[in-house]
């Protein structure tokens, strides 16, 4: 076996938490021999101060070629000013849309360790398990729009909203597979009392039901799949809609967790996946060694499932990161009284140590 896994550390603590996973990944390598090489590349504000693009063509070629993405994040203030074509952040829609990223998948999985964490109750947080799979690359998004236009005698704007059967398809079948590796549940969610888009989805994803007995399927309106994340997250197993939608639930559903430095999330193409945690570059604290590197380190057991279908390997890390958890270890952000507090590097070796 032999996998390249391309790194793209960013920005802010990016390079921090992707050392910190790479470090895992080496200790994995170890024990599953699974041949894992690496090859690091510029991407966001780093990249534009070298070669004057936020997105270089050399970094793309190397995800294409590679099994698998690793991306640390990017952004930061020093960057606030530069041409808006060029901002760091184009980076990660130019790798969207470059490796045709259709569905974005978030887990949100409370450790038992930390569900003291969450803003929730903890007899509503203990046992949730849920994935969110967003649709990435189309709907209101990517639909024609106007920023300005007179009409009636009134300036207006408008976004145009569009999805076509095989983009529903395709990620309905996603949602319906993963469900077949978890516990068989999928709900979709849609607004389909109002939107002609939403009963296409509902149609087509009844479609797709079809073709995956044994699996059930429940739908959802969107208002009601936002109030049931927060009153009864633990029905949720599979959660799939559209981009819009998916971005405002999967923010929601990750609050859940407690910590934003600890939720990882995957990024699926056709070809190639990309892997990052879902924080951003986090700049108040950056270089300071503190940053929580679980997020990126989950990230990485995901590629390692999703990208690489290395299911032990994956199991392997997520029980380690559970081990350290529930053995009160915890970067700052997490700290509490009475529990082992440590650095981004002094957590990665953590993790390792238990693989
Ligand atoms: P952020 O996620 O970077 O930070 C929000 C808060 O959470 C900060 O106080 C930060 O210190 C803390 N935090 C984040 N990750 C942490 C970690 N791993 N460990 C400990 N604490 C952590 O969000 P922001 O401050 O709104 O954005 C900062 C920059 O990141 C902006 O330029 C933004 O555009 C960019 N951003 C990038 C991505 C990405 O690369 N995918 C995502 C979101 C934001």
């Amino acid at each position: 076996m032999a996998y390249r896994i391309t790194v793209i550390p960013g920005d802010g603590i990016g390079s921090e938490i992707t050392d910190a996973a790479v470090e895992v990944l080496k200790k994995v390598d170890e024990k599953f021999s699974l041949g894992l090489s690496y090859d690091h590349k510029d991407a966001g504000g780093t990249a534009y101060d070298k070669f004057g693009t936020p997105l270089p063509e050399d970094t793309i070629a190397s995800c294409k070629a590679s099994d698998g993405v690793l991306f640390g994040a990017v952004g930061g203030d020093k960057w606030d000013n530069v041409d808006p074509a060029l901002r760091p952040e184009k980076a990660i829609l130019g790798l969207r849309k470059n490796l045709g990223l259709y569905a974005n998948l978030r887990p949100v999985k409370v450790a038992d360790a930390l569900v003291e964490y969450s803003p929730l109750k903890p007899e509503l947080v203990r046992g949730v398990d849920l994935v969110i799979v967003r649709e990435l690359i189309g709907g209101i998004y990517f639909g024609e729009k106007c920023e300005s236009e007179q009409h009636n005698g009134a300036e207006r704007a408008w976004d145009l909203e569009n999805y076509s059967v095989p983009e529903v398809t395709r990620i309905a079948k996603l949602a319906f597979e993963t469900a077949k590796l978890r516990r068989g549940k999928v709900t979709s969610v849609d607004k389909a009392n109002v939107l002609a888009t939403s009963r296409l989805w509902r149609r087509t994803v009844a479609e797709v039901a079809k073709e995956h007995t044994g699996i059930e399927l429940n739908n959802l309106y969107v208002d009601n799949c936002a109030m049931q994340l927060a009153v009864n997250p633990k029905q949720f197993d599979v959660i799939v809609t559209g981009n819009l939608f998916g971005d405002i639930l999967s923010d929601e559903a990750a609050v859940i967790g407690g910590s934003i430095g600890l939720m990882p999330s995957a990024s699926i193409g056709e070809e190639t996946s990309l892997f990052e945690p879902i924080h951003g570059s986090a700049p108040d604290i950056a270089g300071k060694g503190i940053a929580n590197p679980l997020g990126t380190i989950l990230s990485a057991a995901m590629l390692l499932r999703y990208a690489l279908h290395e299911e032990a390997a994956a199991d392997a890390v997520e029980k380690a990161v559970d081990k350290v958890l529930a053995d009160g270890i915890r970067t700052p952000d997490l700290a509490k009284e009475g529990l082992r507090k440590v650095n981004t590097q002094e957590m990665a070796q953590e993790v390792a140590a238990r693989i």
